[in-house]
């Protein structure tokens, strides 16, 4: 089975920001990413966002239909760099 997953930057959300869904046959997963404020210089890689959505996408279903999307990167790794930024990121 497989996961489908889109990655736009809806004007609404100003420069930068990014709004991710990942969509497979038993759920689908919001992810978005805001723009940082001002003084705060972190984006959060598309990967990274990625690798979170992924996370998230198999907390809530728990399907496996996700994980290949990583491309065998470790979401560990990403997610805890992501963990580390400022970034603001928030679930829908
Ligand atoms: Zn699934």
């Amino acid at each position: 089975m497989t996961a489908t997953l889109r990655l736009t930057s809806p004007p609404e959300m100003g420069p930068g920001g990014r709004h991710l869904v990942l969509d497979c046959l038993h759920g689908t997963t919001y992810l978005d990413q805001l723009v940082p404020p001002r003084g705060s210089r972190v984006i959060l890689s598309e990967r990274a966002m990625i690798a979170m959505a992924v996370d998230k996408h198999e907390a809530e279903e728990g399907c496996g239909c996700a994980r290949d999307l990583t491309g065998g990167q470790s979401a560990d790794s990403l997610k805890v760099s992501a963990r580390a930024d400022s970034a603001s990121v928030t679930g829908s």
